[in-house]
């Protein structure tokens, strides 16, 4: 699987954009500015239709666009190439009521000229995407380990998706309703039918995210050691919002067994909880806090507040480790995250590192162009081409950017 072909129109500081990617590595260089990371985000909205920095869709569409076109619009296609099938992706914006309306913009994401969902895109171009600021998903706020976690289980499980997407709808409805419950008396009827529609869905994206987590600790366990040998042994774990503290949970076997023999210190797995002890715990703990809710105006519990620790050594890193510890960390982190892509799915996901190798020293760099070039695509953008050494650019199709403009160098 590669993308074959991308045209943009309007997309940020492109105007339009024709480009064709062969498979194997691509490196495109420019100068600040000038629309590496637009083009990297152009990628991975058409694999998702989702930004990863834009907080709407209006900060995508080119501001010539925003200010010339009747009706402003902005358009991302591909094509994806697969076995046997070439899937073609089209996603368009267009603004509601025209230029001027100040109407919000309205998507519609395309398969093969019919209509679908944004969750039917996912799983056709399967994609990792490192930035520079990813540093964040070690030292930032829980937020962004959550979607972290969302992206990479949306990737590889459909109905994961499809359960936070209804989790959340589920979820700031009922803080509505907690809301509307400090005027009026509460309609214990009406609470517990968002309790159910909370837990159906929560229950899901908690009891994937411990499997995911479990799975993470031991590869990100790995892809440190190559990265950090000698310097601390790291494990992944999942803190969940629900208090999960209990010895009936099952202690996965096969982690046990991988675990052991290596560790200095005992060493014991998180436990996974089945289904229907995290339902039960979750209904009691949405029962027992509904007073404090209802004070609070927002739901206290549940995967909206869950987070992820890194421990070196037993340490956390967002708290002890130094700015390069939690860089490798966030490292190691993106590369088990294209190692889970692939066991869950059979196939390598595209690798979008965006300027990512000026902040590497020699061995780490040298780590990531290995996962690089077993990968069937990549695309780095860097400024400075010296970053790589003639050998491996030998080997790729290389595209200089300015002002939104490509040309192969
Ligand atoms: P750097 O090396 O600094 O990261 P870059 O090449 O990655 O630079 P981009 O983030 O891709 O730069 O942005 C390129 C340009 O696109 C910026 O000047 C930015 O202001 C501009 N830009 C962003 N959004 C829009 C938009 N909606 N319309 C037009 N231009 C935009
Ligand atoms: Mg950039």
């Amino acid at each position: 699987m590669y993308l074959e072909h991308i045209s943009l129109k309007n997309f940020r500081n492109y105007l339009r954009l024709e480009l064709s990617l062969p498979p194997g590595i691509t490196v495109v260089q420019g100068a600040n500015a000038q629309g590496k990371t637009n083009l990297l985000e152009a990628i991975a909205y058409l694999a998702t239709s989702k930004s990863l920095r834009a907080q709407s869709d209006r900060e995508l569409v080119h501001w010539l666009a925003l200010e010339r076109e009747p009706i402003p619009y902005a358009e991302v296609a591909g094509d994806v190439a697969h076995n046997s099938t070439t899937p073609h992706i089209r996603i368009l914006l267009t603004q509601q009521g025209g230029r001027g309306s100040g109407s919000g913009f309205r998507k519609v994401v395309m398969i093969n000229g019919i209509r679908k969902r944004g969750l039917d895109l996912l799983g056709i171009l399967p994609i990792v995407l490192f930035l520079p600021e990813d540093i964040r998903l070690v030292s930032g706020a829980p937020t962004l380990r959550r979607k972290y976690l969302n992206l990479l289980l949306c990737q590889i499980d459909r109905d994961y998706c499809h359960h936070l997407d209804a989790y959340n709808k589920a979820l700031s409805r009922r803080n509505a309703q907690l809301r509307a419950f400090r005027t009026k008396p509460v309609d214990p009827v009406l609470m517990e039918l968002w309790n159910d529609t909370l837990v159906q869905h929560g229950v899901y994206i908690i009891h994937r995210r411990q499997e995911i987590i479990s799975q993470l600790d031991e590869w990100v366990r790995e892809q440190h050691r190559l990265l950090a040998a000698g310097q601390g042994r790291l494990r992944v774990e999942y803190r969940p919002s629900l208090d999960m503290n209990d010895s009936q949970a099952q202690v996965p076997k096969a982690q046990m067994a991988l675990a052991l023999p290596e560790e200095p210190v005992a060493y014991t797995p998180q436990p996974i909880w089945p289904m229907n002890k995290i339902e039960k715990r979750f209904r009691e703990a949405l029962t027992r806090r509904l007073q404090d809710e209802i004070d609070a105006g927002a739901t206290l519990t549940g995967p909206h507040r869950d987070d992820m620790a890194f421990l070196l050594d037993g340490r956390d890193v967002r708290t002890y480790g130094s700015r390069g510890q939690q860089r490798t960390v966030a490292l190691a982190m993106k590369l088990a995250e294209v190692r889970a892509i692939e066991s869950a799915l059979g196939t390598s996901p595209l690798l979008l590192l965006d300027d990512v190798m000026s902040e590497l020293d020699e061995k780490r760099r040298g780590r990531v162009l290995e996962v690089v070039q077993h990968v069937p695509q990549a695309v780095i953008t860097t400024t400075d081409w010296n970053i790589f050494d003639p050998a491996f650019l030998s080997r790729a199709q290389r595209l200089e950017v300015e002002e939104g403009v490509i040309r192969t160098k």
